[in-house]
């Protein structure tokens, strides 16, 4: 029987919710969304050491602003809850003793001071200690001990931990479905630790007894896992559960915008950009990391970027809503090699979706930044604002600090912009253009375009020659859309108040 897709995005509270994080969400939603099945979120924070206070809901927030909807889990609950491993603790030592009594997993009471000399022990012969196969055999653990020995330690209190019983060389051919078959031979593994006498499940064991228990069927997780995969997969045999292990697709790792590696939190810091899709304050340090949120980032646009970063739908389309990218989206698709992050593209999908926003939903944006800055305006002409300066600018902000001219009269004339358009000839020309503009009521573009048109042809004046002066004279500097759009946002009296200071000025 065809079971119902599930996959879950399982992140470890140990701080903020890194973009590659946000993608491995991202596949995963769309994953289950083209295939009609559901988003789980499970919180993993067994290992208490690394929690960090605020890390979930930053991860729920976070998701939220991004459109991700979580069917079941963590904030929404479900019929296989807990979906916090914390709450889940008592479950998993049932698991553990299981491959105990089947020769699979083994107690190791072994302490950290024996382990230690163990790898000093290496260390001098040019080794690396690991425990398995052939180490095992000279350590403190229970397949050395007759069983009353082992319950002996284990009455009497003395620590321990349970470690899985990695099969010795054994070549494992194992499926991986953006990487296709993926080799492991078991003797370069250890055996690693599957519950630890706080009664504390390891990440390993919580995270494959979870999956199976919440019947997911595909893991899609981030590229570091991958040397997981052979323990996990050996897990699930051990347990008698293979035919119903899930599938297994890791994804690439997102690379640094230059140079080589993983993008890491500090090169968003280094090249200014955010690398978290809120922002975050760390709890311990106090540091505040940037988000592409409080950055101006429309979701859609973060959302579009990242599902772009290893992935395509095999034709140059770039641009996709969150529909169509649940349609086009498949596993398949996702490339193997790591992504490069570009920044300049990030802020291109940006624009790209300002460019399509209304120009209402736009100046309601506008509006509070205006108002954060003390600055009052009517609804019609922040919108015609936008409807202006949209084409430019990548954020709201843009349009913002682009646009100030239309608010506040310049206080100062940019130096080279006057040096090369305010000439000593521009002066009787601005007169000459004063009067003409005292004389019009009506300041709609092709009123005032038609009139100083008109007059500009009748003097045979170049264009440049009345407009850049002009320019200058209303805006301060040499930017901003067309002459004749300002003067009608402006309107009349402030039009020839600005003349009149340049004339008095300049
Ligand atoms: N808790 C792991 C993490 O933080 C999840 C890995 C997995 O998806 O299996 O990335």
């Amino acid at each position: 029987m065809e079971r119902k897709v599930r996959v879950r995005f399982a992140p470890s509270p140990t701080g903020a919710l890194h973009l590659g994080g946000v993608r491995t969400a991202l596949f995963n939603y769309l994953f289950a969304r083209h295939n009609g099945g559901d988003f789980l979120l499970r919180i993993e924070d067994t290992d208490q050491t690394r929690y960090v206070p605020g890390a979930e809901e930053y991860i729920i927030k976070s998701l939220e602003w991004c459109g991700l909807k979580i069917d079941e889990g963590v904030s929404v609950g479900g019929e296989y809850g807990p979906y916090r491993q914390s709450e889940r603790k008592a479950l998993y030592k049932q698991y553990a003793l299981q491959l105990v009594e089947s020769g699979n997993a083994y107690y190791s009471f072994d302490t950290p001071e024996e382990l230690e000399a163990c790898r000093k022990a290496c260390e001098t012969k040019g080794e690396t200690f690991i425990y398995n196969a052939q180490s095992r055999k000279n350590l403190r653990n229970s397949l050395n001990m007759e069983t009353g020995e082992v319950q002996k330690l284990l009455e009497s209190g003395m620590p321990y931990v349970i470690r899985f019983k990695m099969p010795d060389h054994e070549e494992l051919h194992l499926k991986d479905i953006i990487r296709g078959e993926v080799k492991f031979n078991t003797s370069l593994l250890d055996d690693k630790v599957l519950f630890k006498s706080d009664g504390m499940p390891t990440y390993h064991l919580a995270n494959v007894v979870d999956d199976y228990l919440m019947k997911i069927t595909h893991v899609i997780r981030g590229e570091e896992w991958l040397p997981s995969l052979p323990l996990h997969v050996l897990l699930y045999r051990s347990f008698g559960w293979e035919n119903v292990m899930p599938e297994f697709a890791h994804l690439p790792l997102i690379l640094k915008p230059v140079g080589n590696g993983k993008l890491s939190k500090r090169d968003g810091n280094k090249m200014g950009f955010p690398v978290f899709p809120m922002q975050f304050t760390d709890p311990e340090t106090g540091e505040i990391w940037h988000g592409y949120k409080e950055d101006g980032y429309f979701p859609e646009a973060f959302i579009n970027m990242l599902a772009l970063l290893g992935w395509n739908d095999g034709t140059d389309q770039e641009i996709f809503s969150m529909e169509e990218l649940c349609q086009a989206f498949s596993l398949e698709r996702v490339h193997k090699a790591g992504s490069r992050f570009d920044p300049e593209k990030a802020k291109w999908f940006n624009h790209k979706y300002l460019i399509t926003k209304s120009d209402s939903e736009l100046a309601g944006i506008l509006n509070e930044i205006l108002q954060n800055h003390g600055i009052q305006a009517e609804q019609p002409k922040i919108e015609r604002i936008c409807g202006l300066m949209k084409e430019r600018a990548n954020f709201v902000t843009d349009i913002y600090n682009d646009s100030l001219f239309f608010f506040k009269a310049p206080e100062s004339y940019n130096e080279k912009d006057t040096k090369k358009y305010w000439k000593e000839e521009s002066v009787p020309l601005m007169q000459e253009l004063y009067a003409i503009l005292e004389k019009i009521d009506d300041y709609s573009f092709s009123n005032t375009e038609k009139i100083i048109s008109e007059w500009i042809t009748s003097r045979e004046l170049g264009f440049g020659k009345v407009m850049n002066p002009f320019r200058v004279a209303i805006v301060g500097a040499a930017k901003g859309p067309h002459m004749f759009d300002i003067i009608e946002v402006i309107g009349k009296e402030e039009t020839l108040r600005r003349l009149k200071k340049a004339l008095e000025t300049l």
